[in-house]
């Protein structure tokens, strides 16, 4: 039996499936292949970009699933190097995927050291107006950044997609997100394939013995009950399973304060301010 995913209102008064399916180091070829399968398993939120180089595969799965393109939301993203030429780059991400617009289109670093960015905020409010991109939001900022941006513009990124796992929960910038009305979505959300969670956390065994799930499952619910949005990666057809059966049990509210405690600041990936890459 599946469970309907919760969705998340948006400050532009739009709203986002709670789970979705992530696609970071998927080709094209498997980028299909598991998309199509988690369209099959009943996924409809799917979080691609431009770096990623599987927006074809995506689209492909895309057109053959046969599914209403208003039951999907899509993520897309705008790469560093393509900051100053936004609206090129949307249309070819939109080309790739197939799409007349994305549901979601994000500054994917704010990349400072390029000094571009609070520019190509401006130009996704055009491409918004136009169209082209149903919501605009941001990634991996920290609040000096989402400060640029709001100083040259009354939009708000709808949310802001940043690491974040028990290890890892960015408490002060969801303060910061939930003063400005921007929502949160975790990357990484199991630990980016660089950090086994279960490892560094032994409890987290207890727990999904407890529950009668896997330590995966536990975590992701631990997101969801937090808020937050999230889009686990997978290749494997029977985790795409697994991590969609988080909506037929709850944590408690001291268990989930028991993750609450394990955030040692541990970052797995780059920090913000050096995401400044090609
Ligand atoms: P993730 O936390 O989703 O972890 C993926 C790893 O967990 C993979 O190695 C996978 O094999 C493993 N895994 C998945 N399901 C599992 C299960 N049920 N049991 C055990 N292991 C399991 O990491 P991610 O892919 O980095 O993050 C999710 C998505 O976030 C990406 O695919 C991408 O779409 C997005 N992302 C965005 C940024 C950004 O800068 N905006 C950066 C990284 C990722």
């Amino acid at each position: 039996m599946t469970f309907p995913v919760n969705s998340i209102s948006l400050n532009d008064g739009t709203s986002i499936p709670q789970l979705g399916l992530g696609t970071y180091r998927l080709d094209d070829d498997d980028a299909y292949r598991v998309t199509a399968e988690a369209f099959a398993v009943g996924y409809r939120h799917i979080d691609t970009a431009r770096i990623y180089k599987n927006e074809k595969g995506v689209g492909r799965a895309i057109r053959e699933s046969g599914i209403p393109r208003d039951d999907l939301y899509i993520t897309t993203k705008l790469w560093n190097g393509d900051q100053p030429k936004a609206r090129d780059a949307i249309s070819s991400s939109l080309d790739r995927l197939g799409l007349e617009h994305v549901d979601l289109y994000l500054i994917h670093w704010p990349a400072p050291q390029r000094g571009t960015y609070v520019e190509a905020w401006k130009q996704l409010e055009v491409l918004q107006q136009d169209g082209l991109t149903t919501s605009i939001g941001v990634s991996n900022f920290e609040p000096e950044h989402l400060d640029a941006i709001a100083a040259v513009s009354d939009i708000v990124p709808v949310l802001n997609q940043v690491e974040l796992h028990p290890l890892f929960q960015q408490k002060d910038l969801r303060a910061e997100h939930a003063q400005r009305g921007i929502a949160t979505e975790s990357w990484g959300p199991l630990g980016h394939g660089s950090v086994d969670l279960g490892a560094e956390i032994p409890a987290l065994a207890n727990l999904a013995a407890r529950y009668n799930k896997t330590i995966a499952q536990v975590v992701l619910r631990w997101h969801i009950q937090e808020g937050l949005i999230i889009f686990p990666k997978t290749s494997h057809q029977e985790r795409l399973v697994e991590n969609f059966a988080i909506f037929d049990f709850a944590i408690s509210a001291d268990d989930m304060d028991m993750i609450r405690g394990c955030d040692v600041g541990h970052r797995v990936g780059a920090a913000p301010a050096d995401g400044n890459w090609d």
